[in-house]
């Protein structure tokens, strides 16, 4: 049977060089961010803009709750003190004994009349009772209040500055009017109040002098309420629901970002493994053919730039279809990945072993001349001669042939194999189990 030696390397080449096995070194998470420092980075400061903008919202919506508390609260004081009024007016005022503490209106015109006991009464008209109750208000609880008028009896009900406002408001059609006044440290924080008073009939007695008539607006009652409480309380529960709101989303951050690097890391062990993976030939373990071919490109450019010698073998099993057609393919495996072991365990390493195809495997050897080459060669063959068939369990030797060729100037990776290839050949024809060197 004539021996015919398979140039696979000539056959079905890896069109696949070493530049389109470069792939991008940056992750894939990492693109858009650019780097996993700036993703962070940019995630924080989204994050905590975000919720600094709802705290903002949060803290203005509850300041709107809790002033439309207080001035329910205001507003029903108004009312309170607003029946009271009615209930004098509309008895045209009430009569209490006069004595040391309690003395007459001096603003009415005939405010006493005596009893038929001899006992003084004096009236106390709806002004006045207001007066007198928001004195009591003003001792002993935190709002008071007081009647104003624009154009009063008593020179006291005249208006502040701010009620002069609240007056105006209400001639121009307004229900009511209020503000709110906070000096923060520097004094109390205040709920100014205010609402019109109309003239009813029962008014009229006292005040019909003065040209109003019934529905007309004869002033207000100005109610104070004092709110420091209500806001430190409010500022208290808004400090204390941020801090541990701010706490939470930080906590929630932190387990986000901490999950990211996680997930940067098996992303990245994944991206080796599928790297090594597609480097690697299945079979024996050692570089397939584009992880070789990219090896030697590397080694051959290195070489070029350095002026060192560099040589490569290529080594291939001698009536390898023998073993397979005797002891089966699975055998036939079994030798390949024994092979491939005792190369490497031979050469240096720095050496590159890879599977070139079928049983074909190429030794590149950086930084050796022919003659080390050829004593390298005859190494791998010597070890192979000895251990393979021991190794592999089987009865008969089974032995390699290697070519071996070193660089000259303008070569190329495919000239250089090719010689490596021819030197085998040569081998091969030699009789086998045998280490050729080129022409
Ligand atoms: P030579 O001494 O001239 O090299 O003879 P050979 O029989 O080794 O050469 P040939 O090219 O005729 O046969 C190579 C055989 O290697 C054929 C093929 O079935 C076998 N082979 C290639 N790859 C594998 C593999 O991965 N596993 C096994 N078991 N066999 C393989
Ligand atoms: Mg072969
Ligand atoms: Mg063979």
């Amino acid at each position: 049977m004539p021996l015919q030696h398979p140039r696979t390397h000539m056959r079905g080449q890896d069109k696949s060089g070493p530049q389109a096995e470069q792939r991008s070194a940056s992750p894939i998470w990492s693109r858009p961010w650019g780097s996993y420092a700036a993703f962070v980075g940019f995630t924080t400061f989204t994050f905590a803009a975000f919720i600094a903008v709802l705290f903002i919202w949060i803290h203005r919506e509850s300041q709107n709750q809790m002033r439309e508390l207080v001035l329910a609260q205001a507003r029903s004081l108004f009312e309170s003190i607003l029946v009271a009024r009615h209930w004098n007016a509309n008895l045209g005022g009430v009569y209490a004994v006069k004595t040391d503490e309690v003395q007459s209106n001096p603003y009415l015109d005939h405010p006493d009349v005596a009893t038929v006991d001899g006992r003084t009464l004096t009236l106390k008209n709806p002004a006045l009772m207001v007066v007198e109750i928001s004195e009591y208000s003003r001792q002993e609880r935190l709002f008071s209040y007081r009647m104003v008028s624009d154009r009063p009896l008593n020179p006291r009900n005249g208006p502040d500055e701010l009620e002069r406002v609240g007056l105006e408001a209400f001639r121009a059609g307004d229900a009511e009017f209020w503000r709110m006044e906070d000096l923060g440290p520097a004094g109390p924080a205040v709920l100014h109040y205010m609402a019109p008073l109309r003239i009813d009939a029962g008014c009229l007695s006292c005040h019909a002098k003065q040209g109003y008539k019934v529905g007309d607006i004869n002033g207000s009652i100005s109610v104070r309420l004092d709110i420091t409480g209500a806001l430190a309380r409010h500022d208290q529960w808004f400090r204390q629901a941020a801090t541990a709101a701010a706490a939470a989303s930080m906590l929630l951050l932190a387990l986000v970002l901490l999950y990211f690097r996680r997930l940067r890391r098996q992303i990245a062990q994944a991206q080796d493994r599928c790297e090594l993976l597609a480097n690697t030939d299945v079979l024996t373990g050692v570089p397939n053919r584009r992880q070789l071919m990219a090896r030697l490109e590397e080694e051959l450019a290195r070489a070029m730039r350095t002026g060192q010698p560099l040589a490569c073998a290529l080594m291939d099993v001698d009536h390898f279809k023998r073993v397979n057609d005797t002891h089966g393919h699975q055998k036939g495996d079994t030798v390949l990945k024994v092979l491939a072991r005792i190369a490497r365990e031979t050469v240096r390493g720095y050496d590159v072993v890879g599977r070139f195809g079928g049983e074909e495997f190429l030794l590149v050897l950086p930084g050796t001349d022919s003659e080390h080459a050829m004593e390298l060669a005859e190494r791998v063959r010597l070890a192979v001669h000895d251990r393979l068939a021991t190794e592999t369990s089987l009865p008969n030797v089974v032995t390699i042939s290697l070519g071996v060729a070193t660089l000259r100037p303008g070569d190329n990776v495919e000239s250089l194999v090719k010689r490596a290839d021819d030197a085998l050949y040569r081998a091969k024809e030699k009789g086998r189990n045998r280490v050729e060197r080129e022409e």
